[in-house]
């Protein structure tokens, strides 16, 4: 057996809730990714074996790496099929909210979804999650938000109910956002939740290979040429950077730079990795962070740039161009110095308690 996360009356309300609805629409964060893709699809999959209409619906593209997914041919794209996606968001008789804690992170998509009518629930693991879904399923404590899915749908004894494709989604969600079990992974259940959904028929290895070994020969040479450029700071940090021009002498297409930060975190002694991006449509730098231990990305993000994310792994964004995104990072990295450099702060702990946190 696990354990509750869920609030039983919630599980109780929600299961109610689905009796009485036929079709709902499933919405994830904006630049997907594989647990925003993963829980979306995984919940579709599970409305549609209990006999709803279900259709997903996130805001921008997804990366070409989640596209093996079952079902992932049928998402539908906000910003390219907007009138469609408008009438089912307006039909829609339940609306769940996927890996996203406001509707900030949604974008031009929240405009349809406020306006909905239909009961919404949220299903996430951000912190300080926003009021503005009538269930709140929001557990900081998971390791994704597709291990909620899972949990949600046990808890609701509706397992035999998970098809292949639904734990394929499942499993994929709940990988990507732990690196493939290699951090916020010490939770004893993930592994009988693995187990479970092996013996619904998933091959873990495939899944593994499709989604982190099916780069370009482009993308390896330009990670050569990121690392290459990489700067180290005497404060256990170091900065990666990427601009418009770079990506596009190495024929930079979406999600090739997926990954990148957590690369300088295998430097001995690192705690604090920061990737500076250029973004191709809008005139901003976007900001990706990733620290070992306790060292507070989140506080970084939102004091600095704008963002916000998880302990060890968040994200925001710099309005102009890459030296004054630079200088932006360094005048937090300034600030910040001393929780980087104090022993005491950022004590590298492996322990199960501190992982629990992220
Ligand atoms: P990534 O570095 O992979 O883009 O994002 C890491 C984490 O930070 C993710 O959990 C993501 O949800 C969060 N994040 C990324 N960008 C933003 C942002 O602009 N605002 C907020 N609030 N969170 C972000
Ligand atoms: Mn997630």
């Amino acid at each position: 057996m696990y354990r509750e996360m869920i609030d039983p009356d919630i599980v109780t309300k929600f299961s109610l809730m689905l009796v009485q609805v036929h079709k709902v629409v499933i919405v994830a964060h904006v630049s997907p990714d594989g647990d925003a893709i993963g829980s979306s699809l995984g919940m579709a999959h599970f409305l549609r074996a209990m006999g709803k209409k279900a259709f997903v619906i996130v805001p921008n593209a997804f990366p070409a790496f989640l596209k093996w997914m079952p079902g992932s041919k049928d998402i539908m794209i906000y910003d390219r099929y907007k009138p469609f996606a408008d009438k089912l968001i307006e039909e829609a008789q339940l609306i769940c909210c996927m890996d996203f804690n406001g509707l900030k992170r949604i974008e031009a998509l929240a405009i349809p979804i406020e306006a909905s009518k239909a009961p919404k629930i949220m299903i996430d693991h951000h912190p300080n999650p926003d009021n503005f879904c009538d269930i709140n399923i929001s557990i900081p404590a998971a390791s994704s938000t597709s291990e909620i899915t899972l949990r949600l749908i046990l808890a609701m004894h509706q397992f035999r109910r998970i098809s292949l494709e639904a734990a394929q989604c499942i499993y994929t969600g709940m990988m990507t956002d732990t690196g493939g079990f290699t951090y916020n992974s010490n939770d004893a259940e993930l592994y009988g939740f693995i187990s479970m959904l092996i013996g619904k028929g998933i091959d873990k290895d495939d899944i593994y290979r499709k989604v982190f070994h099916t780069y370009s020969e482009s993308r390896l040479r330009l990670m050569g040429y990121v690392l290459e450029n990489m700067k180290v700071y005497d404060c256990h940090a170091s900065l990666m950077t990427l601009t418009r021009d770079e990506q596009g002498r190495y024929d930079y297409s979406k999600g090739d730079s997926e990954g990148f930060v957590n690369i300088p975190l295998q430097i001995k002694g690192s705690k604090l990795s920061c990737f500076l991006r250029e973004d191709t449509e809008r005139a901003i730098v976007k900001v990706s962070l990733r620290s070992v231990g306790k060292f507070s990305c989140t506080e970084m993000a939102e004091q600095f740039f704008d963002g916000g994310g998880h302990l060890n792994a968040s994200g925001g964004e710099i309005k102009g161009t890459m030296d004054q995104a630079i200088a932006r990072w360094e005048e937090a990295l300034e600030a910040f110095r001393s929780k980087l450099t104090d022993s005491e702060e950022v004590k590298l702990d492996t322990s199960k308690e501190e992982n629990k946190e992220n």
